[in-house]
């Protein structure tokens, strides 16, 4: 083709397209199709120009797509014809435009198959080399200290690269070309090992090795990783995990287990193949799998549970411990009960200590802590419980509507935290971050979001938090307001679900029918909702139905404290006197009458000390202590929803719902009827395997029929699911189903939780849609 036949494009590339090897792919495409151009970074993507027939650049972009490097992601592709211009006779990689690269902060990603195979072959200069990574794996968000992303500002800047690095990093061809943490032995982080003596004497020079002896002879190893230490011990040994579970004081929330490949993770739980695809994602997120009957590991690794997380190992290192054990381990985040993980090595070995026998530690400092991820798969799909290492600080593109608005800074709740910005038609959701109860937590959330806010340069005009008046995370809005001298904007917690579930189905702003079912949010006539039907968008709701406000006897005690839940459902369902009725023989009576009555009753009617509560989560609560499923104080949340998932499961197919009588017209959904079924189930003896199913069924259909009901009255035929009462899977799917097969229109929640862990998404949607 002659030159003069050819039109000079100018494509630009959005989504994961910085820091992720993307130039480098588009310049060997480039050669092959032997084309003529640049590529360059720009704050807002790539800028592919390319002299080329319209035919040639149609297939220059489609092979673009479909050989894209591991780590990239194309949002958005928008071409132009270039104004007329002198096209090099090859092909360039460019300098960044001004130097500012805004989205170069990618998530960590687990080790690519090329290290993995590079640190296993003894000729290679990496063999056994814990800290190898390259333009498609490796540390990214755990290591940023600040912009430009380049070895400088990371924890990488004490290492300087030696010759051969240096070689690989400057060679457009090689698989390491501007690969920011590049490192070998020669260079990079190095190993050691202690004990409480001090430094351990170590096998040959390896440290790996002599970890994986301590922990095949039972004991408990902690490790830095990548965004926080973890603590080890072997999967297959009771007493090494009760141990554990004495020493870290966790008694009952579950622990993840890591083996060293799919098919031994397939030896002790089921695996599709969509799970297996997450396992091995570059993300390497802990994956819930059902357990293997009878179960080939311990029980106390996740008591009363019938699913078990999962992860390969994602970095090097673990993947050089795995092979060097080849039995899976036990591998929990080193912290204490309810505070952040470790990151640092002088905290870790005043702290450690006491749990470990030995400290794997390495000299690369953990800028920003990021716990693993936690990852499920049912019928509606996958969903993410946990939002973290592997997916944070990626941007979800948001829907048309939302482009051109002011930035946001939504702080989300203080369970479960998380922040977001959001700006330029995308929204940026911080790791989970945890409870801002907790002191160490909320110094962890102020920090990362400073940092978030100069990585991306982000300068807020609006703050948007939850309306609760005493919650810490609304604090926080209060005191950003005044340093970015933005304006505030409160939110409803379970409006902010729900535009939560819309924003990242990529709806627009039509009016959607939310269930929105969780633990606690405040509600805007004051009192705690958590049961909620909302009619509405981003723009507005209207609270059109929910469930019965109970009160929360003793405020938060109700929360830990199942029996207190059941106590007053009952109450309200039975009248007075109730323990000693019909049902005074049944044990769940027993045990309520042995509790201070006079107490209680007097609690019925204090609003201020038992604030009335629509809560799912307490319903719950109420049904697992009333069928003798329920611990006295409950350790973690959403312990007794899993422990009701559980018992339902084997017995949901023949399970059906209980006769509950509940009109629908009234918009309050009683659970009167529920109560005395339940009972009088219980007095024939029913068994808690068929009672908890019978209770699944009865709520996927009371709450869709009331869907179903909301739809005929306003018309809308879209609903979405929130909420964190949401992640129990047999509700969720139920539910999912029902409404489905009724034809309507169901958004359920994939890239973020649907607990609190998602709202802050929710709340940078409803202010930026309210902006004038
Ligand atoms: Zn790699
Ligand atoms: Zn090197």
């Amino acid at each position: 083709m002659l030159r003069s036949e050819l039109f000079v494009w100018s494509i630009e590339v959005r989504g994961l397209v910085q820091g992720v090897g993307f130039r480098p792919s588009v310049w060997r495409l480039a050669q092959d199709l032997d084309l003529a151009g640049t590529v360059r970074n720009t704050p807002r993507g790539v800028i592919i120009e390319i002299a080329s027939s319209p035919q040639t650049r149609d297939h220059f972009i489609s092979r673009l797509r479909a050989e894209l490097p591991r780590l990239a992601r194309i949002d958005e592709v928008s071409i132009m014809a270039a104004p007329d211009q002198a096209m090099p006779s090859g092909f360039t990689i460019l300098e960044s435009l001004d130097g500012k690269v805004a989205a170069a902060i990618t998530p960590d990603a687990a080790i690519c198959p090329a290290c993995a195979d590079e640190i296993l072959d003894s000729a290679n200069r990496r063999f056994s080399y814990a800290f190898a990574n390259c333009t498609h794996c490796g540390p990214r968000l755990t290591i940023m200290r600040q912009i430009p992303y380049d070895r400088a500002n990371t924890a990488m800047s004490k290492f300087p690269m030696c010759r051969a690095c240096r070689d690989e990093y400057e060679d457009t061809t090689d698989r390491r070309f501007h690969a920011e943490p590049i490192a070998c032995a020669q260079c990079g982080p190095g190993l050691w090992l202690e004990s409480t003596d001090g430094p351990m004497p170590v096998l040959q020079g390896d440290e790996i090795a002599t970890a994986a002896r301590v922990l095949r002879s039972g004991g408990i190893v902690a490790l830095k990783g990548l965004g926080g230490f973890h603590i080890a011990c072997r999967a297959d040994n009771d007493a090494v995990i009760e141990r554990l579970r004495r020493q870290k004081r966790r008694d009952a929330k579950p622990f993840a287990v890591m083996a060293h490949s799919l098919e031994h993770i397939a030896l002790y739980a089921q695996v599709n193949t969509i799970e297996a695809d997450w396992l091995a994602s570059p993300s390497g997120p802990i994956v819930l799998l059902k357990v293997r009957s009878p179960s080939p590991l311990p029980s106390i690794i996740a008591p009363d549970q019938d699913r078990i997380g999962f992860m390969l190992p994602t970095t090097p290192l673990h993947f050089l411990l795995m092979q060097a054990i080849g039995m899976p381990l036990v591998m929990t985040s080193a912290n204490m009960s309810g505070e952040p993980q470790f990151i640092d090595n002088d905290t870790a070995c005043s702290q450690l200590f006491n749990i470990a026998d030995a400290i794997l530690f390495h000299d690369r400092d953990i800028e920003n802590r990021v716990d693993d991820s936690v990852v499920r798969h049912d019928t509606t799909g996958a969903t993410i419980l946990r939002r973290a290492r592997g997916y944070a600080p990626a941007p979800l593109l948001l829907p048309q509507l939302f482009y051109g608005k002011a930035p946001v800074f939504a702080t989300g709740a203080d369970i479960k935290s998380a922040f977001c910005i959001a700006a330029n038609g995308e929204a940026i959701i911080s790791q989970h971050l945890g409870d801002l109860d907790e002191p160490a937590t909320l110094g962890e959330y102020r920090r990362t979001a400073q940092l978030y806010m100069e990585l991306f340069e982000h300068r807020p005009q609006v703050i948007a938090h939850d309306m609760h008046p005493t919650y810490r995370s609304a604090g926080l809005a209060h005191r950003l307001a005044g340093e970015f001298n933005a304006v505030l904007f409160p939110v409803q917690h379970h409006h902010a679900h729900l535009a939560a579930c819309m924003a990242e189905n990529h709806a627009e702003n039509d009016a959607t029918l939310g269930i929105i079912l969780d633990g606690a949010g405040y509600g805007t006539d004051g009192t705690i909702w958590g049961g909620e039907f909302l009619a509405g968008n981003y723009s507005g709701f209207q609270r059109v139905a929910h469930f019965q406000p109970v009160p929360l006897l003793g405020g938060d005690k109700a929360a830990t404290e199942p029996w207190r839940n059941a106590y007053a459902h009952l109450r309200l369902a039975l009248g007075n006197g109730f323990t000693e009725g019909e049902f005074k023989d049944l044990p769940v009576m027993r045990q309520l009458s042995a509790k201070p009555i006079v107490v209680l009753e007097s609690l019925m009617h204090n609003r201020r000390l038992a604030p009335l509560s629509s809560s799912a989560g307490r319903l719950f609560d109420a049904f697992a202590s009333i069928i003798g499923a329920a611990q006295m104080h409950v350790s973690y949340e959403g312990q007794t929803g899993m422990r009701l998932e559980t018992l339902a499961g084997p017995h949901m197919e023949t399970a059906t719902p209980f006769d509950m009588c509940s009109p629908l017209d009234v918009a309050i959904i009683s659970w009167r009827g529920l109560w005395h079924s339940v009972l009088h189930d219980l007095k024939r003896g029913a068994d808690a395997g068929h009672l908890s199913a019978r209770f699944h069924q009865s709520l996927i259909k009371i709450v869709s029929d009331m869907a179903i009901h909301q739809h005929h009255v306003t018309s809308i035929d879209r609903i979405a699911l929130s909420g964190g009462v949401f992640q129990n899977r047999l509700l969720l799917q139920g539910v999912h189903a029902a409404l489905e097969k009724y034809g309507l229109q169901v958004l359920v929640h994939h890239a973020v939780p649907a607990n609190d862990g998602g709202i802050a998404l929710g709340q940078a949607a409803i202010a930026m849609a309210n902006q004038t």
